[in-house]
């Protein structure tokens, strides 16, 4: 039990020997009760705002309320302990490191080096040379960049939308 604004819970035990069923809910008109089916007998566990009282009777107009088994045990009978305030960080965030620059990757005789893209693998090489892109030759040119219509290598100028064909 517990009031409102009041640190400290108050808490009652009774004794009331094993149960053979499962307990039963009510709900009346000055609080709610729980019917208790011991092997001693039916007992009443009254719960009428702050307090809590066993009876032997039922008491009257309670109407019953429906119950169904959880899986889950509300943790209401820990107090709730009052929230701490933050710690302050102990460690300041480190600054992310930057990233290592990629090393060359080395497979038996293959070799892949990145930046610029290069890959040699026993006597074969392989070379991207990424600051000075190799222009498309002419000759190899089909199709307008801007629209994609087909094109003449040796044109000038697309003959659908008029890009420029450098
Ligand atoms: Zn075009």
């Amino acid at each position: 039990m517990g009031l409102p604004g009041q640190q400290q819970q108050a808490s009652n035990s009774m004794a009331t020997g094993p149960w053979t069923a499962p307990p039963e809910a009510y709900q009346s008109a000055g609080g709610a009760v729980f019917k208790l089916f011991t092997a001693q007998g039916d007992m009443y566990v009254y719960i009428q705002g702050n307090s809590v009282s066993m009876t032997g009777t039922m008491p009257s107009g309670a109407q019953q309320m429906s119950m169904q088994q959880t899986t889950t045990v509300p943790s209401s009978t820990q107090p709730m302990q009052p929230m701490q305030p933050m710690q302050p960080m102990q460690q300041p965030m480190q600054p992310m490191q930057p990233m290592q620059p990629m090393q060359p990757m080395t497979m038996g005789n293959m070799q892949m080096t990145m930046n610029p893209m290069e890959m040699r693998m026993g006597n074969m090489e392989l070379k991207m040379d990424s600051a000075t892109p190799a222009p498309q030759p002419a000759k190899t040119r089909q199709f307008c960049s801007q629209c994609g219509t087909k094109v003449a290598p040796e044109d000038r100028f697309c003959s659908s939308c008029g890009h420029a064909l450098s």
